[in-house]
């Protein structure tokens, strides 16, 4: 965990020099610091969140999804205790029972106000980061950026800093849990059930993997995992061939993706290219079908 007063320290004494070039650089610190913040958390949750699935790199981003998606506990304030002592010999079971044992207190994680500390990152920046682009109306370029401006700003940053007391950060969910191994590299993939509600779309988390899966629950009200491909036909031997649906994520128009098959070791090509499908004809051929079958 990052030890902020040391940061703040760090941070004072470059607005103390008061120059344009140490106020520019307490700028940075700044705003790195609460880069920081971010990341520690996210961090902890690396083995639930794939960070192919991250929908956006913004530090403030990061969190907010690591709260919809795993844990919504990543940015709240919280204390944790423990105890290991028994009711008659065993452990508590009711809620009743649980709150009449004694607790020693672990420490407390700090909250994380997400929208103030995307506030102050974009602030700094603007102050001190950046050159404004030159205008007609605009005489000169200057390199330093106003220096009342960014004290004050850095000085926010340097309240929002101070009031984040804690001694530790929790990763992980509390509740239960479904887990699975990804099919190809075997590492293991978890979320809590919780936020399986709803049909999910995620990917393997080892970094190395292109997998992604689908997780729905099944008419029995089970998990049922199913691999995300995309199934092409051998030219060799008809056998079919899947690709992870990820390998053509980055893929650019008329790009090509070699897959040689398993089976008999020919090389196809699938090209990147727009297909038109007409949902007309799509419409009168299920049409037509209704009316066979009938
Ligand atoms: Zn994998
Ligand atoms: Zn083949």
């Amino acid at each position: 965990m990052l030890d902020i007063s040391k940061r703040i320290e760090l941070i004072n004494s470059l607005l103390e020099q008061d120059t344009e070039q140490s106020l520019t650089y307490a700028a940075l610190e700044s705003r790195l610091t609460l880069e920081y913040l971010c990341y520690e958390r996210f961090r902890l949750y690396f083995s639930y969140l794939s960070e192919s699935d991250l929908k956006n790199w913004q530090p403030k981003h990061i969190i907010k999804q690591i709260s919809g998606e795993v844990d919504d506990n990543v940015a709240r304030e919280f204390s944790i205790s423990i105890s290991d002592e028994r009711i008659d010999g065993r452990l508590p079971e009711t809620k009743e029972e649980f709150e009449s044992i004694k607790y020693t207190p672990l420490g407390n994680q700090p909250e994380l106000n997400l929208n103030k500390l995307h506030k102050l990152w974009n602030s700094v920046s603007n102050v001190a980061l950046h050159i404004p682009v030159p205008s007609i109306s605009s005489d000169s370029i200057n390199i330093y950026g106003d220096k009342d401006k960014i004290r004050e700003k850095v000085s926010e940053v340097v309240v929002f800093l101070s009031n984040i007391k804690g001694n530790l950060l929790v990763s992980g969910s509390f509740g239960k849990e479904y887990s699975f191994n990804c099919f190809v590299c075997d590492t293991k993939i978890k979320r809590p059930v919780s936020s399986l509600q709803q049909k999910t779309a995620l990917s393997c988390i080892n970094p190395k993997c292109q997998e992604s899966y689908v997780i729905q629950k099944d008419k029995h009200d089970n998990f049922e995992v199913i691999r995300n491909v995309i199934k092409f036909t051998c030219l060799g031997c008809n056998e079919e061939l899947e690709v992870p649906i990820r390998a053509f994520k980055d893929l650019r128009f008329n790009q090509i993706l070699n897959i040689r098959c398993g089976n008999c070791s020919t090389l196809s090509e699938v090209i990147m290219r727009p297909l038109m499908k007409s949902t007309e004809a799509e419409n009168s051929h299920n049409k037509a079908l209704q009316r066979t079958s009938r």
